[in-house]
């Protein structure tokens, strides 16, 4: 056999010279240095996920195909999983767009979706990033001021998705940007000349510029721009906006407009029809404006969609259909320790019940069922059991013994 090369594979430098070998088979060895060395390389070049090249039209999937992965995550809100499907669509195609000769050009739509708090908003454009081959990055418009002011600068937001697509520029001014809470950014009052709105209409000045499209100088860490900072300059033009916001309250403005408007002939044949439950689904550009938001932000964005409030029998499939339901993962950690994990059906109507009762919503759904459990989850590791039935009764005393306002944070 061969004797061991005491010196590195690939620099050649002898052990002596380096402080230590890794071994590997045949012979082979590499020192410390070369080995982080071509960890780096390898994070290098395994970072370029995503190519700028790389997207192919049969690679890009169909509205119809967006819709069912989304299916699988986010139960109900057809209409908003349709209209974002067909935009990411959309966005890809523009992508793709050749030089054509009938000088048309696919400009790009950005979307708003209005609907209340915990309804699948975030949760929406979470699920579709995970299908996405562009990059996609997730902000907060509540963070954001006027530059000069405690807060971020409006072109933080592309410094997120810089972060993603691990600064190559190229890649980012492609991207899909996700703005949460894009109702906090609302005019505050309706005479601009009461005090300074900082974090209001000069955002949305601010922010016009980006989804308008323009090269905007980022700063590679965010936060502040700063004099000597290095800045990265960034094309929005073909980056997609999806904006999405609450708008608590919006149903007012909503109302007033669509009694107006049903003032006069016509009147009771349009008021039969107001489903005044959810008045959301008839939402216009012209609310957003009432509610604050300015005329120009509008604009560019043209597609406006909403989500439904989450019902009783929405709540109940939440619980356990999405792939990654909450009861799915339960039952995951106790299957960690070999026990089958089993709630009775009325256990999940109870879940569901107080979720509506105390206001929670869906997000309720997690923190009620947490609460049940959570004396199981301490014991059941050292019980050897196999299996734990949780009855009615035994999640109704739990939940009554429970500080509902705590669950309320949650
Ligand atoms: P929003 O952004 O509209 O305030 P989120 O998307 O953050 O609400 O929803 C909060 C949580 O509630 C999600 O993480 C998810 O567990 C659950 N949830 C809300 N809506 C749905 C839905 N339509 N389908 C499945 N889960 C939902």
């Amino acid at each position: 056999m061969a004797k061991l090369s005491r010196n590195c594979s690939f620099c050649g430098r002898p052990e002596s010279q380096v402080n230590f070998m890794i071994m590997g088979q045949g012979g082979v060895q590499i020192c410390n240095d070369c080995a982080l060395q071509a960890s780096e390389i390898v994070k290098e070049n395994g970072s370029k996920k995503f190519k700028v090249d790389s997207l192919h039209k049969d690679s890009v999937p169909k509205p119809i195909e967006i819709k069912q992965y989304l299916d699988q995550y986010v139960i109900g809100q057809d209409e908003a999983k349709k209209f974002l499907s067909v935009a990411v669509y959309n966005h890809y195609k523009r992508l793709l767009q050749e030089d054509t000769k009938d000088d048309v050009e696919i400009e790009k739509s950005n979307i708003i979706m209005v609907g209340s708090t915990g309804t699948g908003k975030t949760l929406l454009a979470r699920t579709i990033a995970k299908k996405l081959h562009v990059p996609f990055a997730i902000v907060d418009a509540t963070v954001l001021t006027e530059a000069g002011y405690v807060g971020e600068d409006i072109e933080s937001i592309l410094t997120r998705l810089l972060q993603v697509a691990d600064y190559n520029v190229l890649e980012a001014e492609r991207g899909i940007v996700f703005i949460d809470e894009i109702d906090k950014i609302a005019r505050k009052s309706d005479n601009p000349s009461i005090t300074r709105d900082v974090s209001g209409e000069g955002v949305q000045q601010g922010l016009l510029k980006l989804l308008e499209g323009a090269v905007v100088n980022v700063p590679p860490q965010g936060g502040r721009k700063h004099p000597d900072q290095k800045m990265i300059a960034v094309n929005t033009q073909n980056i997609l906006f999806i904006c999405g916001g609450a708008f608590d309250g919006i149903e007012k403005k909503i109302a007033s407009r669509l009694n107006t408007r049903v003032v006069g002939y016509n009147a009771a044949k349009d008021n039969e029809q107001i489903d005044k439950s959810n008045l959301l689904q008839y939402i216009a550009p012209q609310d957003l404006k009432s509610f604050g938001l300015i005329p120009e932000i509008i604009g560019r964005l043209p597609i406006l969609t909403y989500l439904e409030p989450l019902d009783m029998l929405a709540l109940r499939r939440i619980l356990t259909e999405p792939k990654n339901s909450i009861m799915k993962q339960y039952s995951k950690l106790f299957q960690m320790d070999s026990i089958k994990l089993i709630f009775d059906d009325d256990v999940l109507d109870y879940i569901v019940d107080k979720a509506i009762e105390f206001k929670l919503g869906a997000r309720g759904l997690r923190s009620i069922t947490e609460t049940i459990i959570m004396d199981k989850m301490y014991e059941m590791p050292s019980a050897h059991a196999e299996k734990l039935v949780i009855s009615l009764e035994y999640a109704q005393s739990k939940l009554e013994k429970a500080n509902i306002n705590r669950l309320k944070i949650a």
